[in-house]
Formats: C-alpha cells, sequence, structure tokens
C-alpha cells in the first residue's frame, strides 16, 4: 500500500479527500472511519491504470485522527498517524479547502464523495466540471471501482456567467503582489522562519505545495507569507503501456524536445529493453517527437508505419483512434493516448501546465457519445 502513496505531488497520478473516502459506509463495511477504504480505493487505481506504482497523494483533516475509537479497527488510527508521521498524507484543519486549493493549482484528478457545494462560489470550475472528479462505489467481491462523478451545476443564475470567466482573469483581479494560483506551482519558494524547509524543492522528494491565505502563498506551519525562489521548470509525466501495463515513467521538462523510438539517439526515450524485441522490430529508430512546451505537450509522427492518437470525449469514455500527423505538431493532453504501435502506448498523466488549466476550465470538451458504463475507458486519471 504504502509503495502508491506520493510524498510529493510531482509524483501524484490523483488526490485523494481522505476524509471523505474514509467516512464512505458501504464501502468495507459500515464502520463510521475505515482506512481500509483508502487502500481498495488504491488498488482500484492500480487496476485502472495498469500501473503497479500509480501514486495517490492523500489529504485528510486533523479531526479524522481525533475520536480513535470511530475506526473500524484501533490499529487504523495508528497507521494512519504513522503515515502522517512519514510524510505520506499532508494533515490539514480543513482538508477540503486544501484538496480544491491542489486540484485547482494542478489538474490532478481528485477521488472523493463529496460535491463541494459550498466551495463554488469561491471555485467556480467545480461547477460543471466532468472531468476532474472521481468517486469510490462499491465493486464485485468487496473491491471498489473508481467512476466520474460528474459535479453539475448548482445555482444556475450564477453558473452561465461564472463559467465563461477565465480562472486567470478572476486571479487578475486580485491585485498586486498576489499570485495566480495555477503559477504557483511553477515557482519554488522558500519559508522566511529559521530552518524551516517544507517548500524547499532542493531537498528532494518531500515538497509540499503552498498554502494560499488572501492570494498569498503561506507556510502552513508558520502561516509566514513565503518568498518567491524563482520560477521551477514544468514537468510533465508520461507511461508508458505495454498491452495496457504500465512499464516505464518518463518525465519530461517544458522546454526540451524528445524524440521516442527504437533507438532514437542522445537524449532520446528509447525503447530498447523496455518492450519486447518482436514489437521493438516495429518501431521506428525515431518513432515519434514530444516538445514540451510552456502550454503543453505537442507531439509530431516521424515513424514508417504511422502512429495513432486518441483523446477523450465528455463524459470521460475515450474517442477513437486517428493518424498522428506527420507534417505537423498535435498537442497531446492528459488522458491522451499515443499508440505507437498496437500493444504499445504512451498516455500522459499527472499535473497539467498552467495554460492547460486554463483551457481545460474554459473549453468544455466538445460532447461525444455517452459511454456505456461497463466498457468505457476512462481516461482518469
Ligand atoms: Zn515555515
Amino acid at each position: 500500500m504504502e509503495r502508491n502513496l506520493a510524498r510529493s505531488i510531482d509524483r501524484a497520478d490523483c488526490l485523494v479527500d481522505v476524509s471523505v473516502v474514509a467516512r464512505q459506509a458501504g464501502i468495507a463495511g459500515n464502520a463510521e472511519r475505515s482506512l481500509l477504504r483508502i487502500e481498495l480505493v488504491a488498488a482500484a487505481l492500480v487496476r485502472r491504470t495498469g500501473d503497479p506504482d500509480a501514486s495517490l497523494y492523500l489529504v485528510a483533516d486533523a479531526s479524522l485522527l481525533g475520536g480513535r475509537r470511530r475506526f473500524a479497527d484501533p490499529a487504523e488510527a495508528r497507521r494512519l498517524q504513522d503515515w502522517v508521521n512519514r510524510g505520506l498524507v499532508e494533515q490539514v484543519p480543513d482538508a477540503d479547502e486544501r484538496v480544491l486549493e491542489l486540484a485547482e493549482m494542478t489538474g490532478l484528478p481528485v477521488i472523493t464523495n463529496d460535491y463541494y457545494v459550498d466551495h463554488r462560489d469561491s471555485r467556480p470550475w467545480i461547477q460543471g466540471n466532468d472531468w476532474q472528479f472521481l468517486k469510490p462505489v462499491p465493486a464485485r467481491g468487496g473491491t471498489v471501482e473508481l467512476k466520474p462523478l460528474h459535479m453539475g451545476v448548482r445555482s444556475p443564475h450564477e453558473i452561465s456567467r461564472k463559467a465563461e470567466e477565465s480562472v486567470l482573469k478572476k486571479q487578475g483581479l486580485l491585485g498586486a503582489g498576489r499570485v495566480p494560483l495555477e503559477n504557483v506551482v511553477g515557482r519554488s519558494w522558500r519559508c522566511p522562519a529559521r530552518g524551516c524547509a517544507l517548500y524547499d524543492t532542493a531537498r528532494g522528494n518531500s515538497v509540499l505545495l503552498p498554502r494560499m491565505r488572501a492570494g498569498r502563498p503561506t507556510c502552513e506551519l508558520h502561516a509566514l507569507t513565503l518568498l518567491d525562489q524563482g520560477s521551477r521548470a514544468a514537468a510533465a509525466q508520461l507511461k508508458l503501456l505495454l498491452e495496457g501495463c504500465c512499464v516505464a515513467r518518463f518525465t519530461l521538462d517544458a522546454g526540451s524536445t524528445t524524440r521516442v523510438g527504437r533507438s532514437p539517439g542522445d537524449g532520446g526515450l528509447s525503447l530498447h529493453g523496455l518492450i519486447p524485441d518482436q514489437l521493438l522490430a516495429r518501431i521506428s529508430r525515431s518513432h515519434i517527437e514530444i516538445e514540451a512546451r510552456e502550454t503543453g505537450l505537442w507531439v509530431k509522427d516521424l515513424s514508417s508505419y504511422g502512429s495513432r492518437v486518441r483523446r477523450p470525449r465528455c463524459g470521460g469514455s475515450q474517442g477513437s483512434w486517428s493518424p498522428l500527423p506527420s507534417d505537423r505538431s498535435t498537442d497531446f493532453g492528459p488522458g491522451d493516448e499515443l499508440q505507437l504501435m498496437p500493444a504499445v502506448v504512451l498516455t500522459r498523466s499527472g499535473r497539467r501546465f498552467p495554460a492547460e488549466l486554463s483551457r481545460a476550465w474554459q473549453d468544455p470538451k466538445p460532447e461525444g457519445p455517452q459511454p456505456d458504463p461497463g466498457t468505457a475507458t476512462s481516461y482518469f486519471p
């Protein structure tokens, strides 16, 4: 289980509102609180993504650990405390607020069972959002499945106006010294308190994203305004799927151009050793080229036999395959799939680039046929 818990949001595939999910009766019995529900969610994400290392970033409020007797088993409360101590759970006074803040900063999918109705005035991007939330539902044999949770639209007189507002525009009105939320993730921060390294990106794998207070990034612990330490390269996460199972992960830094293939040369991503030789023979030396710009990822076919791309539709099902152009670059968004040859697919997961976030909240995906819930391959995460 611990292998699926992310210490840093950069590694995460999904956010989990632990305070909601651990209290979701009907899964793993009806106890008031159960950590087993989180384990079942992790197992569901592994199955859904085909990635044994699929990674959850857990956020819980401190009250969850109060009243330990409410857990199905007292050992679970001790285990949760252990996760908190080891930095595997971010514990905050108000988990809802923090989960939504992180979701807004990163665009990561959120596993929850809450519609966050009382947060919609302050976070209009939740309204009508049908791509960012997943809910655990009981499935066969005591397991859990993750299904899209459509947030729907509340208070209709509000929404048409708010949906048209871009998030950036809204935050641009906040005034001097305020940082647009999506840009917070692209900067490095330091807490001015002596010895505080909570936000120190140089320190390795456990970096917190700032807590926003009145539009300013602050330290969760010291409540001081963080100091801007300069820009931090955006990075995109790619997964290589072989027959639907994740066999490798790659990170692409913004500003880089990377060729992927059988033998792509210096700086390229070689698939040699990652997929069987008989499949490798049908991959070109340089098969595709991926350019990571500040606006997102752009991809072009370079292969002899061609590649294909498909994109998620509204509602979470995948669209149909179409040839990947070789004469121009096309965008490669989170949830898109690139098929180098049958059985060999690259997908994007993890956080979105800031420009992609504003696009996702502004432009609803085109309507597609409603998915058959039994067969739909959703694009989460
Ligand atoms: Zn601090």
